[in-house]
């Protein structure tokens, strides 16, 4: 019963339009993923019996909102194992220890990594081979940003999020990311979307053609230009001490700087590595920033090790 390891990226979405609330409570979404390299790792130990159970830790001093992260059947890593156990009849249980570096609740789909490490592990360490396809059906139950995890990249992201269609890029990409003292709800700030928007019309989502010609080109000061986040607006609403860190780094010269997903984690684009540092280290300055981290953009999806 030797463990399987699984390293999982976490993603951006280098643009979210975000469309009219379904009748089914989602909204439409138009959006650009890319997986960068601050990854999760998920460890899967088969067990003789069937318990399915899970331990979270993190080696990030900063990170101590891993204590929120549940450790029971709500852990979107327990539901990941326990939807692949349902739909190929394993009766064995599994181990899993998920060492977490990704930030948690900061828009960055930490918890959907997870879920998309776990099947790739479990898939391994059961033995249940379920091809790519297979799997990415059952990510795509699990949650929008899941089948994305298993692909990474750069993708188009549609419905809510799940359907993935990979997209021409060219290039690599310095980012740096301030994460936030306190992460911030997915569902708070689309309930705060509603909010604001109620008696707006609010347009079918696009991924603008600007930010794809950018990608094409390997173009980072195009791409700079082009990124957006419909989501802005009420995340900023919720937070408001997010508007300095995001100015922060705009005047540290930036080529873009956006919200990630929901919030509250920014992102910064940078030219080159110093660039890049020469932003980390004035938003160690922000108040709003609990820690600056560097990171590059895209890397593979989840991947055994
Ligand atoms: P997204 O970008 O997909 O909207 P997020 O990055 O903002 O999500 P997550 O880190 O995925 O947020 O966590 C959201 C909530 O999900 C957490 O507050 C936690 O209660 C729950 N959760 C369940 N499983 C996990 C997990 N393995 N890791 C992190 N959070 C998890």
């Amino acid at each position: 019963m030797s463990p399987v390891s699984v390293r999982v990226p976490a993603k951006i979405n280098l643009c979210l339009g975000v469309g009219p609330v379904r009748d089914d409570g989602y909204h439409p979404l138009a959006t650009v993923y890319q997986a960068v390299d601050l990854h999760d790792e998920v460890r899967a130990v088969v067990r003789e019996d069937d318990a399915i159970t899970v331990t979270v830790h993190s080696d990030v001093d900063a990170r101590s909102e891993v204590a929120v992260v549940p450790v029971d059947d709500d852990n979107l890593a327990v539901r990941a194992a326990r939807l692949l156990r349902d739909r190929t009849g394993v009766s064995a249980g599994v181990d899993l220890a998920i060492r977490k570096v990704i930030p948690v609740a900061g828009g960055m789909a930490g918890g959907s990594a997870d879920a998309a490490a776990s099947l790739v592990a479990c898939n391994e360490a059961w033995g249940t081979g379920l091809a790519r396809p297979a799997l990415e059906v059952l990510a795509g139950q699990l949650g929008s940003d899941v089948p994305f995890l298993l692909h990474g990249g750069n993708a188009v992201g549609g419905g809510r999020g799940e359907t993935v269609s990979p997209v021409l890029a060219r290039g690599s990409y310095h980012w740096v990311f301030a994460m936030a003292h306190e992460g911030l709800s997915t569902k708070a700030v689309f309930a705060e979307f509603d909010r604001i928007n109620e008696g707006r019309t609010v347009a079918e989502p696009a991924v603008p053609d600007a930010l794809l010609a950018a990608l094409r080109a390997g173009d980072a000061e195009a791409l700079g230009d082009a990124l957006s986040n419909d989501l802005t607006e009420a995340a900023l609403s919720l937070r408001p001490e997010l508007e300095d860190t995001l100015s922060i780094g705009i005047e540290a010269g930036a080529l873009g700087a956006i919200l990630s997903g929901s919030g509250p984690t920014a992102l910064f684009l940078a030219s080159d590595e110093q660039h890049s540092l020469d932003i980390a280290f004035a938003l160690t300055s922000a108040a709003g920033c609990a820690d600056v981290v560097q990171s590059r953009g895209p890397v593979p999806g989840a991947r055994l090790i």
